[in-house]
């Protein structure tokens, strides 16, 4: 089985990445998986002397990218914060840097830019990022999501840039946002050593929020079983981080949340 991660998204309203730290050692999660505002909270180098101290795998940074941009401006501050992120995944020995590429800019209507765009990011941040031996993880977003946070819907997408980009590219694969897809099993054939991180929750019915309505593994209609064989399929046999965003988890303890997303993980993996 596909050992566990939190992102520390989970329990993002009640703990800090301290406390996420304390809590996996605490509940025997053997991974993390900070973003970057907790991160920044407590400090890279404090973060990094924990998290070894504790004995976890930082399994993936959450997020660079965010490429698009209304001006040269606007872009050139997203390449200047994606080379930050670089440098706090390498200080981390994180396992990639987790790409959530961006949407449209404000007021556009050119997807087919902001996609230009986004392979424009990747293939100038790509040399530092090689150099720092930090490897970029495509994640592609459901498409409800395109508009606003990700012009890069589908995992065929994802891997038709890793072919382009080359060496130091891969992909991270979320059930949430791409369980949908007619041809996932299809392009799944083609990922085989291209996977940089698998991320669970699950999809409920009804969703009620586009962003904050995820539902725990299990409770949901994604068959996470069935995606986690397909990425064993394809070679994966790293983490399976669990990333909820969910105003109904928030509001639960973080302990309890814990508790709970590790008999899961053993459920439904
Ligand atoms: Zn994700």
């Amino acid at each position: 089985m596909k050992p566990l991660s939190l992102n520390t998204v989970t329990v993002r309203e009640k703990w800090g990445l301290a406390e996420c730290i304390e809590g996996c050692a605490r509940h025997g999660i053997p991974g993390i998986s900070p973003w970057r505002d907790v991160l920044a909270a407590m400090g890279v180098d404090a973060a990094a002397r924990q998290i070894r101290d504790a004995g976890l795998t930082l399994t993936g940074l959450c997020r660079g990218g965010m490429f698009p941009a209304a001006d040269a401006a606007g872009r050139a501050a997203a390449i200047e914060d994606n080379r930050r992120a670089i440098e706090e995944a390498h200080k981390l020995q994180a396992r990639s840097l987790v790409m959530v590429c961006g949407g449209l800019p404000p007021g556009s209507k050119d997807i087919q830019g902001a996609r230009r765009m986004v392979r424009e990011g990747l293939e100038t941040i790509l040399p530092e990022a090689r150099a720092a031996g930090v490897t970029l993880g495509l994640e592609p977003l459901h498409p409800m999501t395109c508009a606003d946070r990700s012009v890069l819907s589908t995992l065929g997408q994802a891997l038709d840039l890793c072919a382009a980009l080359g060496e130091g590219v891969g992909v991270v694969l979320d059930v949430y946002h791409v369980w949908w897809d007619p041809e996932l099993s299809h392009q799944m054939a083609r990922a085989a050593g291209k996977i940089a991180g698998f991320h669970i929750c699950d999809w409920l019915v009804p969703t009620t929020d586009l962003v904050f309505d995820r539902g725990m593994p299990g409770d949901g209609v994604i068959d996470i079983s069935g995606i986690s064989q397909m990425v064993s399929a394809a070679g994966y046999d790293g983490f399976v981080e669990v990333e909820l965003l969910s105003r109904r988890w928030w509001a639960e303890e973080p302990d309890e949340v814990l508790r709970i997303m590790k008999e899961r993980h053993a459920r439904v993996v």
